[in-house]
């Protein structure tokens, strides 16, 4: 059966990794490149809105710093009632160091993880059972603690699609892995599932509900940032600009429904294959 979940990262807007610091700033403006919050906020409350009205329920990986910003204007229990909640890390740290050059170590990785924990609980009354790793940074390490934490999956990583085949697939640890999904365009070139380029303008709706053509089997992750809807990295947009880039999301879920696919939860798609006896292959 052909699956497809709707995530949302809401993190800090337009964040950059910052060699030599922990915590992601966001892309500066007016040379002021400290961490802000307001277009995550707005862009999730309308994502959300988009999603109640597709009758789709989200997952919501949310970074805890910036849940606690955005859970100063807006009822996160309330708006998020309907959705799951999922962590993205305490303050959109890179976990591996890839970017920053300052890996954690296995007890600072796990506290961050524990920290972001107990605060999405606290914001949502949740204790998120799904991560995805901010920059989608992760290796075994990460896994195994979060598996040794309690999560049921993660979904950070990015898988061709083989055989017209696309996760989720069990890992070592005992995790479920929902990998994004890398594919082919129209001009041979890799298209990603997750929207950033539809957002910056370089890619069209097109582009995605052909990525969905591509697959028979599994689950495919579709993914975009809260703050994306609002802003870009050149700039904030204006209303006209906003609602052409929910249009072009609603586009893409459109497409997906017309073409038989069903959406899903990842936390729910997890406990339904481990009922049904599928595990983690996609295959009953
Ligand atoms: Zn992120």
């Amino acid at each position: 059966m052909r699956r497809a979940a709707f995530t949302v990262d809401v993190d800090r807007d337009v964040n950059v990794p910052v060699p030599g610091r922990r915590e992601a700033m966001s892309q500066p403006r007016n040379g002021d490149g400290s961490p802000r919050f307001s277009s995550s906020a707005r862009g999730l409350v309308l994502l959300v809105e988009l999603l109640n009205e597709l009758s789709i329920r989200g997952t919501f990986f949310l970074e805890a710093e910036t849940a606690r910003h955005i859970a100063g204007t807006v009822d996160l229990r309330r708006l998020l009632r309907e959705h799951e909640i999922a962590s993205h890390g305490l303050s959109h740290e890179d976990l591996t160091g890839a970017s920053t050059g300052l890996p954690f170590t296995g007890s600072e990785a796990t506290d961050a993880v524990d920290l972001a924990a107990d605060e999405i609980h606290r914001l949502t009354g949740r204790v998120p059972k799904g991560f995805r790793a901010p920059y989608q940074h992760v290796d075994d390490t990460i896994h195994r603690l979060l598996s040794d934490r309690g999560y049921l999956y993660d979904s950070s990583m990015t898988d061709d699609i083989r055989d017209r085949c696309i996760g989720p697939r069990p890992l070592p640890c005992g995790l479920t892995e929902f990998p994004l999904a890398r594919g082919i365009d129209a001009r041979g070139k890799h298209i990603h599932s997750y929207f950033w380029p539809m957002h910056e303008g370089k890619r069209r709706p097109a582009d995605y509900i052909h990525l969905l053509d591509q697959f028979d089997d599994g689950l495919m992750v579709l993914a975009t940032h809260s703050w994306h809807v609002v802003e870009t990295y050149a700039g904030r947009l204006d209303d006209d600009q906003v609602a052409m880039k929910l249009g072009e999301i609603r586009a893409v879920l459109d497409g997906a429904r017309d073409r038989g696919i069903t959406f899903t939860t990842l936390e729910e798609d997890v406990r339904r294959g481990a009922e049904d006896g599928r595990g983690a292959t996609g295959t009953v």
